[in-house]
């Protein structure tokens, strides 16, 4: 049962219970709707209370049910609010915790509320891409004001009940409770308080009016502006909010209907909503169950006090965990703790970090030069040089002193965590951990699964991570993982651009406007190009055959690594970001095209979108049916947390998606064609033809 009913004396009390968050699943409606039948029913009953069991009052819409034919089913939400509404009882909701999205609308439907100190209040729904549908945008502003109303609406983000009870002249709250735990006593007394005022208060019969009318919303279009630009939600969370001060309720009501359905529709909805069931299914691998039992891990040691190692070892420190810093010389460790220190330093300048958060962060911190400081630690992450050779002798070091059970993790980015492993007797325990640079700063960490690692070993990465606030992607063992490996087809085709008429620029502005955060040259400059460099070294010996552009060699070989040597594709300015074209590289990409005999043609932005993006996405293909990948929405949140892809495409393959696969598969088609491409990369993999085929999408 998703909800309960119980009588205490003249009043009936409705329970939501539904865990986690009490969402408004249809059984829970159902619920409501047969609890608010008997109370007016029982004569005994004076008063009706509604409230929500555990952890919430209620979250709002049930996110198992999304997009099934149950999240619409009648009692929608809708109908569950109107026979509250229309209860010749009484209705009183009891809030506490949370109260968002749906549940705060059913209690906007209540006669009364009376909130617990420290709730949650949100209508989140603009993060989805869309608007309150039950009412939230007609009804909020009738209790809190226009003004109050429409930043809730259009942030998306939580507000504590008891600032918003200080509001003058709110009648959101009727009454707020002396405590948490005092909440369901004063409801209880509250309803008998009111059980016999008549006419029954409903907020839909409120005024709603803002003195500054259409000033007002003039300037908060503006504002919302930049929330906009990629978003078509924000703008008409204030065309709807206004039409709550111009328009009888029940028209609003239908106007709130109308934008809801069509936001649902929007690309930009559907790719928020992808992310959102994305980004929980990341966690799930298939193989796992939920209930595997997990080691303890209370203390981390990270091998190498470098870029990576540093940044690694604050992730820990954040979240409270010790940790033990190894290095091979003591001036090594002294660089590396200075740079946690004067990261951390910058966020207190910047009020982002309170000094004692600081001290205590610093104080979990310890640094060694032996192994055999290490064999208390429960985990260990590796961040050394990227050379086998060195990972060898720290793993075989390692295998000697942790103890068992022990997890050793590796954040190589390039190397075979199945080769690591076997330097150690205990390749069950070993697992890659690949973080993002900066590595105390990007969400997006690469679980890499070995042969041989254990199943607890991978449920307990998995919790590491969320206790760290990353999103875990798991992938297969291969070369580049999942982001690395689609990265370097992505890189192949800018250079083809260049060599086929682009600049550097002309590629990165229309990669911008499609919406990634950098386009290729930006991001390779950022990255380091000496990086991509030794890469395609590696490539020309093993794969001969394969066709590169060699221009971005031209480059390095001038020294434009990038940003850290303040030249790459682009000139930088000491301590800036902006990247300034430069001649000299748009003269050599000219040069090296007339080596090769091509006459330059102009590329539409549209081809270079395509031509980048589907190389993603053929790639992804590749892995997700070679089970590099478990499953494409995990590619998805791979692009979106770790490379800067634009949320509001939901990922590349939620993008190929959109656009069809039949399309996607022509287009591979046409760039085959193309001699100055390479045809065989342009191949649909088997999967991605399969599916193209049959009508079918990746997610
Ligand atoms: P780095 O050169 O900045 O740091 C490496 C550190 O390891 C140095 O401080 C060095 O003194 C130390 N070290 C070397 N050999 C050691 C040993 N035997 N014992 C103890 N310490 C030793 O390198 P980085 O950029 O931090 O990269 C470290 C690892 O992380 C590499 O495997 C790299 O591929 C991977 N990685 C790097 C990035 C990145 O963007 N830099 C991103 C993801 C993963």
């Amino acid at each position: 049962m998703t909800t309960q009913y119980q009588v205490h004396g003249d009043i009936a009390v409705i329970t939501l219970n539904n865990p986690p968050v009490n969402g408004l699943g249809l059984a829970t409606r159902q619920g409501i709707a047969e609890g608010m039948a008997q109370a007016n029913a029982d004569a005994v009953v004076k008063a009706i209370v509604i409230t929500g069991a555990g952890k919430a009052f209620s979250g709002g819409a049930d996110i198992k049910e999304f997009g099934s034919p149950k999240a619409v089913q009648e009692p929608n939400l809708l109908s569950v609010i109107s026979v509250l509404e229309n209860s010749a009882k009484p209705v009183v909701a009891a809030i506490h915790t949370v109260a968002m999205g749906g549940g705060l609308e059913l209690a906007l439907g209540c006669h009364y509320r009376i909130a617990a100190p420290g709730t949650s209040i949100a209508l989140p729904e603009v993060k989805l891409g869309f608007i309150p549908g039950a009412g939230g945008t007609q009804r909020l502003p009738r209790v809190l004001g226009a003004e109050a109303a429409l930043n809730i609406i259009v942030s998306g983000e939580p507000i504590k009940a008891e600032m918003l009870a200080m509001l003058p002249g709110q009648k959101l709250f009727d009454k707020m409770s002396a405590s948490a735990e005092s909440l369901a006593e004063e409801a209880l007394a509250y309803a008998r308080s009111v059980a016999d005022v008549r006419p029954l208060p409903l907020i839909r019969n409120l005024p709603c009016k803002h003195p500054q009318g259409d000033a007002y919303f003039q300037f908060a279009r503006n504002m919302v502006k930049g929330m906009s630009k990629n978003f078509p939600a924000p703008a008409k969370c204030v065309d709807i909010v206004e039409i709550a001060t111009q328009k009888k309720f029940d028209d609003g009501m239908a106007a709130e209907r109308e934008i809801f359905m069509n936001l649902m529709l929007t690309a930009e909805s559907k790719a928020l909503r992808h992310l959102f069931l994305a980004e929980r299914a990341a966690s799930k691998i298939p193989d796992v169950p939920a209930d595997t039992a997990q080691r303890t891990i209370n203390s981390i040691a990270v091998i190498g006090a470098g870029t990576m190692g540093g940044g690694i070892a604050m992730n820990f420190l954040n979240a409270g965990i010790p940790v033990k810093m190894l290095e091979m010389k003591q001036e090594a460790l002294d660089r590396g703790v200075a740079t946690i220190r004067k990261n951390y330093e910058a966020q207190v300048k910047k009020g982002k970090l309170k000094q004692d958060k600081y001290d205590q962060r610093m104080a979990l911190l310890t640094t060694t030069l032996s192994y055999d400081d290490l064999t208390g630690t429960d985990m260990v992450i590796e961040a050394v040089f990227e050379e086998i050779g060195v990972k060898e002798a720290v793993f075989k070091e390692l295998d000697r002193v942790m103890k068992p059970g022990a997890i050793l993790a590796s954040n190589t980015s390039t190397l075979d965590v199945d080769k690591i492993a076997s330097f150690t007797k205990r390749p069950q325990d070993v697992v890659g951990l690949h973080f993002f640079s900066p590595a105390n700063v990007m969400k997006l960490l690469e679980v890499v699964r070995g042969k041989a690692t254990a199943i607890d070993v991978m449920a307990t990465v998995m919790s590491v991570a969320k206790k760290i606030r990353k999103t875990a992607v798991v992938s297969g063992v291969c070369d580049g993982f999942i982001g690395n490996r689609m990265i370097e087809q992505y890189g192949r085709q800018g250079g083809f651009l260049l060599d086929e008429g682009c600049t550097p620029a002309q590629v990165d502005k229309a990669m911008e406007k499609f919406g990634m955060a950098m386009g290729p040259f930006r991001m390779g400059d950022l990255a380091g190009n000496d990086i991509g460099w030794a890469i395609r070294k590696r490539r020309y010996q093993e794969k001969p055959n394969m066709k590169y552009s060699k221009t971005a060699d031209l480059l390095c070989e001038k020294g434009r690594f990038g940003q850290k040597v303040g030249k790459g594709w682009y000139d930088y300015v000491e301590g800036k970001r902006d990247a300034i074209p430069n001649a000299e590289v748009v003269t050599m990409i000219e040069e090296h095209r007339k080596a090769l005999g091509i006459t330059p043609r102009k590329i539409s932005d549209e081809e270079i979108v395509q031509r980048l993006v589907f190389s993603l996405v053929n790639e992804a293909a590749h892995i997700l049916e070679e089970g590099i990948a478990n499953k494409a929405s995990d590619i998805d949140i791979v692009y979106i947390f770790g490379y800067g892809f634009p949320a509001h495409r939901g990922g590349p393959m939620n993008y190929a998606d959109q656009v069809g696969l039949f399309n996607v598969v022509q287009a591979m088609n046409r760039f085959a064609l193309n001699p100055l491409d390479d045809a065989t990369f342009w191949k649909p993999a088997p999967l991605l033809a399969k599916l193209a085929a049959e009508g079918k999408s990746f997610n």
